[in-house]
């Protein structure tokens, strides 16, 4: 099944990611913690790609046991700045060969010291869409950026780049974390006024540590409201407090995204199915009203 269609449902989809492991041997770590995510019944679990293609076949192994063996649908990731346009292409070929008929398709971050664009590799996502969708009847979802993304000074490129890309053949687009919603309704504003009406999944990501926050800010440049800081500043020294603390502040800004009208949630679960699971016992009721 494609996830658009599951997207287009009257009801409250809550999607998770995981990331493969780096090597084999981390495979059954990684397999336990999605199966339990897989118990807390999502729209969906996608599975990330690491960054130089180095992770590609844990990340079709991984999709291929949610979607064969925990019958819940999957979602691969896949970048293609690092990897050549006949590797990117091999990489479609497999998961079309698994039965995989959802892709994240992104350009991946540029490794340092690469020339860009570098000759035989596709330069951004649109380019990857293009390619994906001679492979067949793939659904596409996309990345998107609600605070900017951080090669952009300007924020109406930005737009203009992901009008074009969602016109290439995106399905839908999953939005890079953000911790006050505000930021999240104004950039929704902003691209339907450009004409993108593709569904959006909000990315909520659940911060338990203080360390996780230097992470996150570090990938992804975002502003980190004063409220959040200030429970970072009161709880941060303390795991098991920090770690309730940002479970409450995800479930918040889940419930007020969903209060407004908001049915398509995504978790950064980040391979931790208690952390997943915890905000999902906060909502039981929630998603159900
Ligand atoms: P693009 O959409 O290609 O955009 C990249 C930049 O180029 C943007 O600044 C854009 O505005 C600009 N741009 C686009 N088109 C043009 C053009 N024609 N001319 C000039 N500029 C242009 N990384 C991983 O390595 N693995 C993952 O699994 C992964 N998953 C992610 C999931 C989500 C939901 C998000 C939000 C990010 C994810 N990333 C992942 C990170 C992502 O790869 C990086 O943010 C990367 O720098 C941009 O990828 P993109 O697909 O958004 O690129």
């Amino acid at each position: 099944m494609k996830i658009i269609d599951r997207l287009n449902e009257d009801k409250i989809n809550i999607s998770f990611e995981v990331f493969p492991p780096k090597t084999d041997e981390g495979y059954e770590k990684v397999a336990a913690a999605t199966d339990e995510i897989s118990k807390l019944n999502p729209a969906f679990i996608s599975v990330t790609y690491g960054a130089g293609g180095g992770t590609s076949k844990n990340t079709a192994r991984i999709a291929s046991h949610i979607k064969d063996d925990l019958h819940v649908l999957s979602l691969a990731h896949l970048t293609c700045a690092s990897s050549t346009k006949d590797e990117v292409r091999q990489v479609i070929t497999n998961l079309k060969e698994l039965g995989i008929e959802n892709i994240l398709a992104l350009r991946g971050d540029i490794p340092e010291g690469m020339t860009f664009p570098a000759k035989d590799h596709f330069c951004y996502a649109s380019e990857l869409i293009e390619e994906i969708k001679k492979h067949g009847d793939f659904c596409i979802g996309a990345a998107c950026y609600p605070e900017g993304h951080v090669e952009n000074e300007h924020r109406e490129d930005d737009i203009r780049y992901l009008k074009e890309k969602v016109d290439r053949g995106v399905d839908f687009l999953t939005a890079q974390m953000f911790f006050d919603n505000d930021i999240h309704y104004n950039f929704l504003y902003r691209i339907r006024e450009a004409g993108i009406t593709v569904p959006v999944l909000p990315g909520i990501m659940p911060i338990t540590s203080a360390s996780q926050m230097k992470k996150s800010q570090e990938l992804s440049g975002t502003v980190f409201p004063r409220r959040f800081l200030s429970i970072l500043d009161r709880f941060g020294s303390s795991p098991e407090a920090m770690r309730q603390a940002g479970i409450a502040y995800a479930t918040d800004q889940i419930i007020d995204l969903l209060a407004n009208g908001v049915k398509n949630i995504h978790i950064y679960s980040m391979n931790k199915p208690d952390v997943a699971a915890a905000i999902m016992s906060n909502l039981s009721e929630i998603i159900k009203a």
